[in-house]
């Protein structure tokens, strides 16, 4: 089954009004191929997500950081998904490996934001990923298959969900996983999504890689048959992400 390439830019914690302004305008006038062929999702600061969603053109789409694991209620500072759905935010980041680390979100809190945000109808980037310790000793797919099984278990609809391949030791440090090393990882990842979910969902279900991505080193990524695109964070706000987004067509 074909999976449609889908390039994600994560803003993280970002930009000023003017340097936003700037990013869309970069975005909205980019010659890309049309989102029938590559899924454009941006990832701003919530203070900024209903302005960027105003000003970005209507074939690329904006997605949240965050989102809370229930109900909005008595969670001072926390933004609910029942917020997002009403201000027509359609996707949201869940499991990114900064918010695991330095906000110790474990993976059952993390399956269980990914359940909460799916029944109120977001769609889910859901974010996996081994540290250089645990690379180094041997389990990156234990870990990752662990982090996936708290998430698989409590999704029920994949069409919603793109999970994202992101080595915590390639984040933002310069270090990209070489091309191999991804592929290597995404066709397991595929393999344990067949084994314990089923044969369509590990066919149709995204898994894309994020991780020091470039416009120098997108192509090559983007060639491995299991890399069904990116999350990009640094260079998301670089006219490079454009590159990125071509990267392959
Ligand atoms: C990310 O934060 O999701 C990310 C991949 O960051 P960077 O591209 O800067 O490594």
């Amino acid at each position: 089954m074909a999976r449609k390439f889908f390039v994600g830019g994560n803003w993280k914690c970002n930009g000023t009004t003017e340097e936003v302004k700037k990013i869309v305008t970069t975005l909205n006038e980019a010659e890309v191929p049309s989102e029938d062929v590559v899924e454009v999702v941006v990832s701003p600061p919530f203070v900024f997500l209903t302005f960027v969603k105003s000003l970005l053109r209507s074939d690329f789409h904006v997605a949240a950081q965050n989102c809370w694991v229930r109900k909005g209620g008595a969670f001072t500072g926390e933004i609910s998904a029942e917020m997002l759905v009403n201000l027509s935010i359609p996707w949201v980041i869940i499991g990114h490996s900064e918010r695991r680390a330095l906000l110790n979100e474990s993976n059952e809190f993390v399956g269980d934001k990914v359940a909460y945000a799916l029944s109120q109808g977001l769609k889910v980037i859901a974010c996996i990923g081994e540290t250089l310790e645990e690379r180094e000793s041997g389990s990156t797919m234990a870990v990752v298959a662990a982090q996936t099984k708290a998430i698989a278990g409590k999704v029920t609809n994949w069409d919603n969900v793109v999970l994202a391949y992101e080595p915590v030791w390639v984040i933002g440090t310069g270090k990209v996983a070489t091309p191999a090393q991804a592929q290597e990882v995404h066709c397991e990842l595929r393999k344990w999504l067949h084994e314990n979910v089923g044969g369509d969902i590990a066919a149709s279900t995204r898994i894309i890689y994020g991780g020091s991505v470039n416009g120098a080193n997108c192509k090559e990524l983007a060639a491995q048959p299991d890399v069904d695109g990116f999350l990009v964070g640094g260079a998301s706000l670089k006219p490079e992400f454009v590159d990125i987004i071509k990267a392959a067509t």
